[in-house]
């Protein structure tokens, strides 16, 4: 099956907002197994819409329609469809009494265009709209599939995977099931995992291997089609193995895992304390951490010392290894490391220094960051980065890989 995702509304031609719903459709279909060739955006004009469709009917088999739905006279998405397909539109008793539902709660009034939202293309299924008014549609006619979903993403976001999603996935999958299973990686890069597991790539066909790359990360998606949940997992255990021997170094979590959330359960189901000295990184180490809930009684904090002076009065570096290694040293990142355990009598202390751009550092080119580990009494291990990126991003960067070294 092969989709096409419309994106209806000016404001999205005018510059004023994102087509995140096609981003969102995209990632979804992906998950199916759905390819996806086009997006197209489309103002709210009529004649130019139908022009759309008639072209993404000779491309595509399923057509996903986002935004348009409303109540306002710009908001013409059903009207120009069942003109097109030659249907038209009836009342739908649900989707009425959610409207009145609506405006009685809120005592309201209801005026006439409400009711226009309750109109829907004769013989389509409704999707349910849990957090709007506007019902979505799911119709097949000659083949191909239309779903009419509404605009604003927190009422599209809902229908799709809940109302929309399901009736794809038991059309794609014959009647069985479709299970994902997700790699994480970080460490490596794209092209290099690739080139890894270029072998299975080519050959599969179910189940099928979808690289994602990212922010430093890469992950493969294994998605399988069978009748059978067993049925599925045995068709992906098998090409998870051969991906972990290929690359199994630098996996570090799967399916939503992320790399705090990995690290941080890690901490927590070990019970293992953790502080952290920051220079370049300001406290975003710890920041990331925070995100994961039930973090408190293992991350005990730690200090920001980007300037100087402070890593020497506050965090007690020697003044004489900074001026003989600089603040971007193995040595440093190694004593910030030791004296952040201590002082916050953890077990395990982090520690990031370096020059996170635009310029320079005392001769350290930007970019290069030291990272400190110390667990326990074991001697502290340092690891040098070289990061490519602008500022922040090396600055993320250098997170990321403080937390993936701190995992392994
Ligand atoms: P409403 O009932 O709110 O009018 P609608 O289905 O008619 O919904 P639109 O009027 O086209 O949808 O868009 C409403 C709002 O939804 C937009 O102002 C925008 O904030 C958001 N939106 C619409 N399309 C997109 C899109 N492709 N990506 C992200 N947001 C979108
Ligand atoms: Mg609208």
């Amino acid at each position: 099956m092969n989709a096409e995702i419309i994106a209806v509304g000016s404001e999205l031609l005018l510059g004023q907002i994102n087509n995140t719903n096609a981003r969102f459709i995209s990632s979804q279909l992906t998950e199916l197994g759905i390819n996806v060739y086009y997006h197209t955006v489309v103002g709210d004009n009529a004649g130019r819409l139908e022009e759309i469709i008639v072209r993404a009917e000779e491309r595509a088999d399923l057509l996903i329609f986002t935004g348009g739905l409303g109540p306002t006279k710009d908001d013409l998405t059903k009207e120009t469809i069942a003109k097109h397909l030659g249907t038209t539109l009836k009342q739908n008793d649900d989707a009425m009494n959610m409207i009145e539902g609506f405006f009685a709660k809120r005592n309201r009034p209801m005026t006439e265009n409400n009711r226009k939202q309750a109109l829907v293309l004769k013989d389509c299924e409704v999707l349910e709209n849990a957090n709007g008014m506007a019902p979505g549609m799911f119709l097949e006619q000659e083949g191909r599939i239309y779903i009419l979903l509404p605009g604003p993403p927190k009422e599209m976001e809902p229908m799709f995977q809940f109302e929309a999603k399901p009736k794809l996935a038991r059309l794609v999958s014959d009647g069985g099931l479709i299970v994902s299973h997700v790699l994480r990686f970080y460490g490596i890069g794209e092209a290099e995992l690739e080139e890894r597991v270029q072998h299975l790539l080519e050959e599969q066909t179910n189940p099928t291997i979808a690289p994602l790359a990212g922010d430093g990360e890469v992950t493969l998606r294994i998605t399988a089609k069978a009748n059978t949940e067993d049925e599925a997992w045995a068709l992906i255990t098998p090409v998870r193995e051969q991906i972990l021997t290929a690359a199994g170094d630098y996996l570090y979590g799967v399916n939503d895992e992320s790399l705090a959330s990995k690290l941080a359960n890690m901490l927590i189901d070990h019970n293992l304390t953790i502080a952290a000295a920051e220079s370049l990184t300001a406290g975003l180490f710890q920041s990331e951490l925070a995100t994961v809930p039930g973090i408190g009684e293992v991350l005990y904090g730690g200090m920001v010392t980007y300037n100087e002076d402070m890593k020497v009065n506050q965090l007690g570096v020697p003044k004489e290894l900074i001026e003989r290694y600089t603040v971007v040293s193995a040595e440093c990142a190694a004593s910030m490391a030791i004296n952040i355990k201590e002082k916050f009598g953890s077990q395990i202390g982090v520690s990031l220094t370096g020059a996170a751009g635009p310029g320079p550092h005392a001769n350290h080119p930007v970019g290069t960051v030291w990272i400190g580990i110390v667990f326990g009494d074991d001697e502290p291990v340092t690891y040098e980065l070289h990061l490519q990126g602008m500022r922040n991003t090396n600055r993320i960067r250098a997170v990321k890989t403080a937390i993936y070294r701190v995992i392994q």
